[in-house]
């Protein structure tokens, strides 16, 4: 915490973090040299409860005085996304789902309008983000964040960047480069049970194959998912 007496230290960079494994790893990885803004933009999604408890259990225990307090942004898109399974919790692409099945229309449009807007009125010159080259999504794409902070910075007359590390990185990498951060306290399911990674969602087979593609054991209590530690909830 910061001393009244002292000025409240200013962010080198923001980051957009989601309590998910890429998002959290680069806060990690940014904290270590830079004093780090986080953000977290709720839409109201099925399982943002889970998700920001997680997110927070992060940031608390990489305990880096470089981590300034979660922001935490609202942009409801209950009234844009309807009867959508990420509202509602109901037919979430299973385990076996490709990728595709988990597009939300426009997502990086809602967090990354309000984040680039907090960091213009923040005086925080970069905001991290931390898709994968192989994300499939057309809102995840290089021309998409450039086009879309320039429109941003035009409408403040800001000069915020978008700084991309992951870009060229596959998920082994980044998994590897979170090797000794606390991931036990990250979040990925789109259909959790009693709190727990339900373990048969889309998401949840991307984590079980990510820290088995880094050979990292999986410290993840799963609700449903033989071999995962008994569920006590
Ligand atoms: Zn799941």
């Amino acid at each position: 915490m910061t001393h009244p007496s002292l000025p409240t230290p200013v962010a080198d960079s923001a980051v957009l973090i989601s309590g998910g494994l890429d998002s959290a790893i680069l806060a990690g990885l940014w904290a270590r040299e830079r004093i780090i803004q986080p953000i977290y933009v709720h839409c109201g999604l099925f399982w943002e409860q889970e998700e920001i408890s997680h997110c927070r259990l992060f940031l608390e225990a990489i305990s880096s005085p470089h981590v300034l307090p979660l922001i935490e942004l609202h942009q409801p898109a209950n009234d844009l996304y309807g009867a959508h399974w990420s509202l509602s919790g109901t037919n979430v692409p299973g385990h076996d789902t490709p990728d595709e099945a988990v597009f939300l229309p426009g997502r990086n449009v809602l967090l990354l309008a309000k984040a680039l807007l907090l960091c213009h009125l923040r005086g925080i010159g970069r905001l991290g983000l931390a898709p994968l080259g192989s994300n499939p999504f057309p809102d995840a794409t290089p021309l998409f964040f450039q086009t879309l902070s320039s429109t941003v910075n035009m409408a403040v007359n800001g000069n915020v960047s978008v700084e991309l590390p992951f870009l060229d990185k596959h998920k082994v990498d980044v998994m590897r480069l979170g090797m000794g951060m606390p991931l036990q306290h990250t979040f990925s399911c789109i259909r959790p049970i009693r709190g727990l990674h339900c373990g048969a969602c889309n998401k949840c087979a991307e984590r079980q194959a990510a820290f088995a593609s880094a050979d990292m054991p999986d410290p993840t209590i799963y609700a449903n998912f033989p071999g995962s530690p008994p569920c006590t909830a």
